[in-house]
């Protein structure tokens, strides 16, 4: 899998839990998210079967907290906007129909060119 080329690191984050690369000690990259070490110890213990403390939920948050994960929240969103573009941009490439693409998604040929065309 071809590593991600990022410009700016500082602006990292896991993916899952939201803290900066600067929060955590280590910070593994994917085609478009991120994971911390604190969560793959989470992965495991889930693996593993053992019990995890869970994720609260986002209504559990301060407003001020819910508004400072807004940013990464959308870079995260747009992360994964990009891996999904570039996914079909491969099958449009290879000259697949925008109507399995949108078979493949859910969604219309005509919602699918529309949002990715
Ligand atoms: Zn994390």
């Amino acid at each position: 899998m071809p590593r991600e080329k990022t410009k700016d690191k500082s602006k990292l984050f896991c993916s899952f839990c939201r803290k900066t690369a600067k929060e955590v000690p280590s910070l593994i990259g994917g085609p478009g998210v991120h994971i911390c070490g604190d969560c793959v110890k989470v992965c495991n213990s889930i693996l593993a079967g053992l019990p995890t403390d869970g994720f609260a939920g986002w209504d559990t948050l301060k407003d001020d907290d819910l508004l400072a994960n807004l940013e990464r929240s959308q870079a995260a969103f747009e992360g994964a906007r990009a891996v999904l573009q570039q996914q079909i941009d491969i099958l449009r490439k290879r000259e697949v129909s925008w109507q399995r693409i949108g078979g493949a998604l859910g969604v219309s040929r005509q919602a699918a060119w529309e949002r990715f065309g």
